[in-house]
């Protein structure tokens, strides 16, 4: 059966998101057990005029951190240009 990370462990990785120094925030962190597998996705907040190689980059810099903290888990991040989610889906596109 499926189970979500405890709020400890949840609260453990938004605060090492927050730490990288490049990162404005994240939203709709996912995280699910299933026996030996875990996962964590969440959405990364990044400058919006930054470069893709730079959001890349930075992407896997925080994938490394988490990873390091649970190393048994699968990570996934999104990259959002920061304030998107402020629009409305139609203004989205
Ligand atoms: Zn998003």
């Amino acid at each position: 059966m499926d189970t979500e990370f405890d709020e400890a462990d949840r609260n453990r990785i938004k605060d090492i998101v927050k730490a990288h120094k490049e990162v404005i925030s994240l939203h709709d962190l996912r995280t699910r057990r299933a026996g030996h597998n875990s996962f964590i996705q969440m959405h990364l907040e990044l400058p919006p005029d930054m470069t893709l190689a730079e959001a890349h980059r930075i992407s896997d810099e925080v994938e490394a951190e988490i990873t390091k903290a649970f190393p048994d888990a699968e990570v996934l991040t999104h990259q959002d240009p920061a304030g998107l989610e402020a629009m409305t889906p139609l203004d989205r596109k």
